[in-house]
């Protein structure tokens, strides 16, 4: 049986990718600090023989006993408010973090896929991204501890695998949604459906004009699978192109959770991008990927997933 190490197991996507290769057929090692994820999210899989969990800080000595065949490495604050709140980790789990799973991935000749994200675009000049775009960051912003641990992450696992031969993938992942993401995280996603479900005014940042594209997790899981069993090494974009203002995005989940609540409008957090589409010709053409779940269907399955907390999750500021 194939090994693979998934860390950030705990959180949002790195669950949802414990139980797609758990399905494939794979023994799954779970690791996570549980810093902004919970048990929650993969208890399910506690019972099988398959899975196993380490309660493990990344940014510490990494060692796993016998073969390891892949390794994802997921672990790393994903909302502006979590990193924001901890900035320190967030730059050490994107830096010493990476090294560390690099160092494993060397040790046992494992290939290993590292979490990108659009944020190495930062607020972008060319639209919609492609992979060739460097980038407009602000290195000193609040959200740089994010952007640049991410662009480190991207150059030193491009340095492995020159120098190293290490067998090394980047997936640049774009704003993606589904269930098991926290209400409380400040993406605008559960930030809007919590806000419905507790009869609360949406709070949109700015005028509202900045755009976002959002992609379902199944299509993003399916795309990170893809990438990892192809033998492209360059980063590749993966996201969904249907673009859309934040400020219609809250005029389309006021239509769909049906609530009466009113839009109010709050200041618009520094470096915040004015605009993000990905450019997924290169997903398409090397991986035969595309979305397959339109945002009407998607937003619909993680509204009913949201409208399942208990009452006292949803009105939990900690969750
Ligand atoms: P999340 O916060 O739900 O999950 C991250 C997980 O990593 C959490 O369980 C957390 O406890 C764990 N973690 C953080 N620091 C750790 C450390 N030092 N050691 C061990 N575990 C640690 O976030 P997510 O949305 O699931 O994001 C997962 C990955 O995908 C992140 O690397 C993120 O940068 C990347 N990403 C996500 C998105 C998105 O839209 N969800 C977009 C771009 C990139
Ligand atoms: N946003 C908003 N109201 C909220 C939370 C977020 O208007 O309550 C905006 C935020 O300013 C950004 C967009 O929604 O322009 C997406 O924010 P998110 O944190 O989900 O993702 P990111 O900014 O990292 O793409």
């Amino acid at each position: 049986m194939k090994k693979v190490l998934i860390t950030g197991a705990a959180g949002f996507l790195g669950s949802h990718l414990c139980d797609r290769f758990i399905k494939e057929g794979f023994h799954v090692i779970g690791m996570d600090n549980l810093i902004t994820g919970t048990l929650k999210n993969i208890e399910h899989l506690f019972p099988l023989e398959q899975f196993e969990f380490y309660h493990h800080d990344v940014t510490k000595f990494v060692h796993i006993p016998g073969k390891l065949h892949y390794i994802l490495h997921f672990a790393s604050p994903a909302s502006p408010i979590d990193y924001l709140k901890i900035p320190i980790e967030t730059l050490k789990v994107g830096s010493l973090g990476t090294l560390n799973l690099l160092g494993v991935a060397k040790e046992k000749k494992a290939r290993i896929l590292v979490a990108s994200t659009s944020e190495v675009y930062g607020d972008p000049l060319v639209h919609p991204q492609n992979e060739d775009y460097f980038g407009n960051v602000s290195p000193i912003g609040p959200r740089g501890v994010y952007d640049e641990a991410k662009r480190f992450m991207e150059s030193i696992t491009m340095a492995y695998h020159r120098f190293h031969n290490v067998d090394t993938r980047i997936v640049r992942i774009f704003n993606t949604y589904g269930s098991r993401m926290r209400l409380n995280d400040g993406r605008v996603v559960p930030a809007f459906m919590g806000q419905a479900l507790r009869g609360e005014d949406l709070t949109v940042f700015g005028d509202g004009s900045q755009t976002r594209s959002f992609c379902y997790i199944d299509d993003q899981v399916e795309g990170i699978y893809r990438l990892l069993m192809s033998d492209y090494t360059n980063p590749i974009n993966i996201g969904n192109p249907h673009e859309t203002t934040i400020l219609e995005f809250a005029q389309e989940i006021i239509r769909l959770t049906g609530t009466d609540q009113k839009i109010i409008y709050k200041p618009l957090p520094k470096d915040d991008p004015t605009q993000r589409q990905p450019d997924i010709t290169r997903a398409k053409e090397i991986l035969g990927w595309e979305p397959k779940v339109g945002r009407a269907e998607g937003l619909k399955k993680v509204f009913n997933y949201f409208k399942s907390l208990t009452p006292e999750e949803l009105h939990d500021k900690e969750h």
